[in-house]
């Protein structure tokens, strides 16, 4: 055992842990769990854990269908929500193994962001992420179901009465404290029922570990509240969806590779081609960082979330943003486009890899747009070579099926069973008469 797994195993003992939840990801981005007796914690850390990985979405074929999860020492936490004076539960996010070669297993998200991370290491370049996660609470009704009925008329910076959700909120972040997170902010958003809670960057690793831990924190917080947290990114139409502002920054050597002093935006050369690599390749990321039918009733004009293929030091209707920066160790780029149904692990990955993209093959940005573009017609975009994102998720899986860089991120097994399970998804949602058709054409015709 490696002092850091002995580290874990005592903290078992000394916290009355009676289970062990070990968690993984599927493709889809659902947090799959495992639940062991803490008596069965080291062997897991010795052996694995086996199990059936073709009951899992976009995993194995029945056939070659055994895994084994690796727990990550590193990762470990009290579940706050499952804790009580003599007995408690415990989670570990794991790496998924391949029982016949003993390698990685290639459909494990969180291995594919561990590829990234290893390409980019090669480069010389550790990558740090911070992500915004914005989501709404809604009731239940009568029966128990959520509905997208809000339980507070608070907006942007409210205080309560109107935010009558801080109680909540505040319950979420002990929770958020409780797993280890370390929480810099939380507001209300701009839309009723919507929040964002913020919390400190760290490697991209353990900052994908750390949004697939929010969400299910979040969720579990607000359900002892009776309330109903969703992520998904556009549930009421005609106010802002929820985004998932993703900040990234490159450190070489201990320095921020993204920091040049001398430069007017302080952005260095590698910031810069790394912005070029990520909107060289945004429709084929969309499909990945924005990967439901939903996701593309967020990305229209008019509600804080970007359109159009375009970075600004300023406004924030352009795909990537520079915030300003109080210190040289601050400086990184604000991807405004991923939003939080994304699976955390892929969409990193898929950033990464197109960011890189731009480093290794010296890609150049334009200047940065300042004016408001969603006020731009065609012809002034054209002029300025602007295109846009995808409008719906089949234009994103086609964008991603003809760009070779971030479907090779992705790798051929997940690349293959992603494609399959969304073209699916989509087809579902193009062949199916929404209440807007009913309402529109029903009694005209
Ligand atoms: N909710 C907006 C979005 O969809 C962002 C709003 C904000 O953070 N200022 O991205
Ligand atoms: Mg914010
Ligand atoms: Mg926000
Ligand atoms: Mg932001």
């Amino acid at each position: 055992l490696s002092a850091t797994e002995q580290a874990v195993l005592d903290e078992i003992d000394e916290q009355n842990i009676d289970f062990l939840r070990l968690q993984f990801t599927d493709i889809l981005g659902t947090v799959k769990n495992v639940s062991i007796p803490a008596s069965q914690a080291e062997k897991a850390f010795t052996e694995g854990i086996y199990f059936d990985g073709s009951s899992i979405d976009g995993f194995v074929r029945i056939q070659e269908s055994d895994m084994r999860l690796k727990p990550d020492p590193d990762t470990f936490a009290v579940l706050p929500w499952r804790k009580s004076e003599d007995s408690a539960a415990a989670r570990l996010i794991c790496d998924v193994m391949d029982t016949s070669t003993g390698e990685p297993f290639s459909g494990d998200p969180r291995g594919v962001l561990k590829s990234a991370l290893e390409r980019a290491e090669e480069m010389g370049y550790d990558v740090n992420a911070a992500p915004e996660p914005e989501f709404f609470l809604f009731e239940h009704d009568e029966d128990g179901r959520a509905t997208t009925k809000t339980n507070d008329a608070g907006g942007y910076f409210d205080l309560a009465p109107k935010d009558l959700a801080q109680d909540v909120r505040r319950d979420i972040i002990f929770g958020l404290e409780d797993m280890g997170f370390d929480v810099e902010a939380s507001h209300h958003e701009v839309a009723q029922g919507q929040h964002e809670i913020n919390f400190t960057y760290d490697d991209a690793l353990a900052t994908a570990d750390n949004v697939a831990t929010f969400r299910s924190v979040v969720r579990a917080i607000a359900a002892e509240h009776d309330l109903h947290a969703t992520f998904m990114p556009k549930p009421i139409p005609r106010i802002n969806g929820s985004g998932m502002h993703t900040h990234i920054s490159l450190f070489q050597d201990g320095e921020n590779a993204f920091h040049d002093e001398d430069d007017e935006f302080n952005l260095s050369e590698t910031a810069k081609q790394f912005t070029a690599g990520i909107l060289a390749h945004a429709p084929a990321l969309a499909a990945v960082t924005n990967p439901t039918v939903n996701s593309y009733k967020r990305l229209v004009p008019g509600y804080e979330a970007p359109v159009y293929v375009a970075w600004s030091d300023r406004n924030r209707s352009a795909l990537i943003r520079k915030p300003a920066a109080r210190v040289p160790a601050a400086s990184r780029i604000e991807a405004r486009f991923p939003d939080p149904s994304c699976n955390p692990y892929l969409a990193f990955a898929a950033l990464i890899h197109a960011g890189l993209d731009g480093i290794e093959n010296d890609l150049e940005c334009d200047d940065p747009v300042r004016e408001n573009i969603y006020e731009f017609d065609e012809e002034k975009r054209a002029e300025y070579g602007i295109e846009t994102l995808p409008s719906n998720l089949g234009e994103a899986i086609e964008a991603l099926q003809a760009d070779e860089v971030v479907a090779d991120a992705l790798g051929e097994h997940v690349y293959e069973k992603f494609v399959e399970a969304k073209s699916q998804e989509y087809d579902e949602y193009r062949v199916d008469v929404s209440q807007w058709e009913l309402d529109r054409y029903l009694e005209t015709f």
